[in-house]
């Protein structure tokens, strides 16, 4: 009898669920791992890049160096996804599986939002690949004040916390350089506040109000007119700008549509406890491709590679799969170069004030400015590569610990 185990993407979530699996699983287990390339991106140093303090170049290492022995690791472009026939099929080859997971992630289509691959590289930019965040890196040099618009063009998109994270570095990055005065910063957010969770909302609008930093809530991009430097509403509302940093609309990758499992946006119906895809027997899904309500993130995918391995190991020994999950997400926030607070939260509860990870002594501090957060997002990059991929954990659960929070 076969046993076979595929794992679609080897970005975040699919290189730790499948060493997490390796651990576990006897060598009778096949896993295969495949990605279209062989560069692993540590995407949330793509913050950096902007303001000069991170290198793009030490930001993408080889993906095989990460994946365990014991592991195919196969590079091609994945084509198609039969859930009805247990089958994958990519440019050069055809996989059978007993079980699949599918952690493909999620883009940035500037190509869908009207008018802006116009502007794209002249007045408008991201910070959500290498290429762009590069391009933004040259234009910053050469800001020399002016209004400057960080917009997010639609919902869902990667990384909710990164476009505060970034008006807030502008705001440190302009006073740096003597232009805070002759500069405006406004973020402008399809959202009702500045974060998804109102009590953290409110202390960030709080924290950007401080910086003297705009936030315009609940505006939907319709258009971009690089000509005349402006952002266009769906209600024909205007906000004028000289440089754009956009989110531009975030999709699934294309083979989830194609196969025809996606929930019409390119993301694959997930039950949100299990990780198990809605509409698919021995199909599990992690990280950005599931259409859950939480983070887009990498703690996210992180913690539920810890879930679906247990509950692919569940089905194995027999047993239903267990609803674990709970939308645990981790995210720090940087105010400034040398400061950043940090959330912990799920999909009831809210960011609460409190220590992390150890109750009482941190230590870091919860939805509160710190040194020690600095240190802590710092560090989480060697922690990433040389702890998190590897599938290991620190002992904690996957799931929110309520003990060292605030509550009331
Ligand atoms: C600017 C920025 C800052 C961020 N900051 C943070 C942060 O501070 N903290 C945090 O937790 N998260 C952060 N994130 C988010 C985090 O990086 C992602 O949520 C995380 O990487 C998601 O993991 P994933 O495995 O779902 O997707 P990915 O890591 O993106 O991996 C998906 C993989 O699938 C492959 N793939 C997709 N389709 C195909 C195909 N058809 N054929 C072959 N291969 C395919 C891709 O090549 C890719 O390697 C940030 C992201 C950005 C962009």
């Amino acid at each position: 009898m076969s046993k076979k185990i595929v794992v679609l993407g080897a970005g975040t979530g699919g290189t730790i669920v499948a060493n997490n699996l390796r651990r576990h699983l006897p060598a009778e287990w096949e896993i295969t791992v495949i990605d279209r390339d062989d560069n692993h991106i540590y995407q949330p140093g793509l913050l950096f890049v902007p303001f000069g303090l991170q290198k793009s170049k030490t930001l993408t290492r080889s993906r095989k160096k990460y994946i365990l022995p014991g592991i195919d690791f196969v590079i091609d472009e994945i084509t198609n996804i039969n859930p009805e026939k247990r089958e994958v099929k990519s440019k050069n080859h055809t996989f059978t599986y007993d079980f699949l997971v599918i952690a493909t992630g999620c883009k940035i289509a500037p190509e869908e939002n009207d008018g802006l691959m116009d502007a794209w590289g002249k007045n408008a930019f991201s910070f959500y690949t290498i290429e762009s965040a590069e391009l933004l890196r040259q234009q910053l040099k050469e800001f020399k004040g002016g209004k400057l618009v960080m917009n997010i063009a639609e919902l869902p998109f990667k990384c909710p916390v990164a476009p505060i994270e970034f008006v807030f570095m502008a705001d440190w990055f302009c006073r740096k350089k003597g232009i805070r005065e002759k500069t405006e910063i406004e973020l402008v957010t399809p959202l009702a506040g500045a974060f998804t969770k109102p009590k953290a909302s409110a202390v960030f609008t709080e924290s950007a109000k401080s910086k003297n930093i705009k936030i315009s809530t609940s505006f939907e991009l319709s258009s971009v007119n690089g000509k005349e430097r402006y952002i266009e509403s769906v209600k024909g509302d205007r906000i004028k700008y000289d440089t754009l940093v956009i989110v531009p609309t975030t999709i699934g990758d294309e083979v989830i549509s194609k196969s025809g499992i996606d929930d019409s946006i390119g993301y694959v119906p997930t039950h949100q406890n299990t990780l198990k895809a809605l509409k698919h027997d021995r199909v599990y899904v992690i990280g950005d491709a599931t259409n859950v309500p939480t983070s887009k993130a990498g703690s996210v995918a992180h913690y539920e590679a810890d879930v679906v391995v247990f509950n692919i190991m569940a089905e194995i020994h027999g047993v239903k799969p267990e609803e674990i999950y709970d939308g645990h997400s981790t995210c720090f926030i940087v105010y400034s170069k040398g400061t950043s607070s940090l959330i912990d939260f799920n999909y009831r509860i809210e960011p609460l004030p409190g220590k992390f990870p150890v109750p009482k002594l941190g230590p870091f501090t919860l939805l509160h400015e710190t040194k020690m957060n600095w240190y802590g997002k710092l560090g989480f990059e060697w922690l990433y590569w040389n702890v998190l991929l590897a599938g290991r954990h620190l002992g904690a659960p996957p799931t929110l610990v309520m003990a060292g929070k605030h509550v009331g």
